[in-house]
């Protein structure tokens, strides 16, 4: 894939950017080699007082940052500024718990006295996907530089203004050389970068594919890997659930980044007794939803973040129809430039069609009719996947009972699957391993060292 910018929302090619040689990516790995044996020294005072500045400069620069997440990937321009909040608020959150969370814990033996000390382990390989240019390397980037690792970004081909311009923001930050580094490589580059000793762990949010390929390498190479692949999310509706507040929260969760979360709302499973009335409240919002230029404000859907994109989503649901699925809204690209695609619903997908167990990443939605609760669970764990998951009812701890019951590794009640700096974020199954954010993000890199003395 060629390294570049192109507008989804015209599909114009805006710019082009040269790979790093080899020779160019040895230097930076040297580089930060030599970065974190100096880092590794400094105080959590010290670091917490460059993630603020980080926080800083990103609510700063709020607005051309985020247009330049919208132009490279299509977001809608309020969303990209709430996004760069996001990781403002992520980098402040590291320089305020960190020191806490990477304190002595201090043990009770039998015999003598001990202590784990949380410490780094080196450099780290960060492997980022395009949907959310800035958080999720804020995820990735902010608790390791605050443990005191060292961090080499490896951005998705898609959006290299955005990898350029947070590694500009960290050098004006006061970033020490190599602390930080973007590199300018293709996928396949990234894999082969993990076999380097001087790399310590492998952090990749993206496809099982890219996943599995980096994951395979750092387990060859017995390094450790945290991965955030894809999501199908259930989002159960019980007979008892406020059906207005479940129909709103189904279209934000659906469509918001233009559908293009790992945890969106992708199977909407709805209990027989309110089954029509959700689908046609749900049909009727999301018909009316404006499609257009994600940098206006009065739009609420965008393009996807590619023509590969849409294409590739539009062929799902082709050959989801051609497996016996309805198309009840929808169903096809929108006429014109851009990588548009109709707010669509699909339904009748049954367990042989594809679609019933892939990835929809973008606004199509496939809704499902049940008898009941434990059919709805049953459904929503019949899938590859275990990121998230929601269940809409008015009794909370029926909620809650139904959360115990799904395989996944979030479950949100009467909200769909959401991110904040103090909430731990991953999945189960195929969804990858690991957590990211609060307190258990902290943990992934970090060399839990026992000091006894006798
Ligand atoms: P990819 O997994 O290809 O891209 C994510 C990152 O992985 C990019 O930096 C990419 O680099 C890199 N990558 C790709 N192949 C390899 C490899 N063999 N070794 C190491 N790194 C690699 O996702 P796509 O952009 O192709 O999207 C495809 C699908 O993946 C989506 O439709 C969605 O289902 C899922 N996805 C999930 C995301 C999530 O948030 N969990 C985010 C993005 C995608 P490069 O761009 O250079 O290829």
């Amino acid at each position: 894939m060629a390294i570049q910018t192109t507008n989804p929302a015209t599909n114009q090619v805006v710019c082009s950017f040269e790979e790093m040689t080899d020779l160019a990516v040895d230097a930076a790995v040297a580089q930060a080699t030599t970065a974190f044996d100096a880092w590794k020294t400094t105080t959590h005072a010290h670091r917490a007082t460059l993630l603020h500045q980080v926080a800083d400069l990103l609510r700063a620069q709020q607005e051309p940052l985020a247009r330049l997440i919208t132009l490279e990937m299509g977001k809608l321009l309020a969303q990209a500024k709430g996004e760069i909040n996001l990781s403002a608020d992520i980098f402040d959150y590291y320089a305020e718990h960190g020191a806490e969370f990477l304190a002595d814990k201090p043990l009770h033996p039998d015999h003598g006295s001990a202590l784990v000390r949380p410490s780094p382990v080196g450099v780290l390989l960060g492997v980022e996907p395009w949907n959310f240019p800035f958080y999720q390397v804020a995820r990735f980037a902010a608790p390791n530089l605050m443990i005191g690792n060292v961090v080499l970004v490896k951005h998705a081909s898609s959006v290299p203004q955005c990898g350029i311009a947070l590694e500009r923001l960290l050098q004006e930050a006061g970033a020490p050389v190599g602390l930080y580094t973007n590199l300018l490589l293709a996928g396949a580059r990234a894999t082969a970068l993990v076999s380097d000793a001087r790399i310590k762990g492998v952090s990749l949010t993206g496809s099982e594919a890219a996943g599995a390929s980096v994951a395979a390498a750092a387990g060859q190479h017995l390094k450790k890997s945290v991965l955030e692949l894809g999501g199908s999310d259930a989002f159960i509706i019980l007979e008892d659930a406020d059906l207005d507040q479940a129909v709103r929260w189904a279209v934000v969760g659906r469509i918001n980044n233009n559908g293009e979360c790992c945890v969106a709302a992708k199977r909407f499973i709805a209990v027989e007794a309110v089954a029509d009335e959700f689908l046609a409240k749900f049909k009727t919002k999301l018909s009316q939803l404006k499609v257009g230029d994600p940098m206006d404000p009065a739009t609420e859907l965008g393009p996807l973040s590619s023509e590969g994109a849409a294409a590739e989503l539009a062929s799902q649901v082709q050959r989801a129809v051609a497996a016996g699925a309805q198309v009840l809204l929808g169903g096809h690209r929108l006429p014109g430039p851009g990588a548009f695609m109709e707010p669509t619903i699909l339904a009748g997908l049954a367990p042989d069609n594809p679609a019933y167990r892939e990835e929809l990443f973008g606004p199509v939605a496939a809704f499902y009719r049940v008898p009941d609760e434990a059919a709805a669970i049953a459904l929503a764990n019949d899938s590859p996947f275990g990121l998230g998951g929601s269940v809409f009812t008015q009794d909370v701890a029926r909620g809650q009972r139904v959360a115990d019951q799904l395989d996944t590794g979030m479950v949100f009640i009467n909200h769909p699957t959401w991110t904040q700096p103090d909430l731990p974020f991953g999945g189960t199954k195929g969804s990858g391993y690991g957590r990211e954010l609060a307190a258990l993000g902290i943990e992934e890199f970090v060399n839990k060292k026992l000091i006894r003395v006798s």
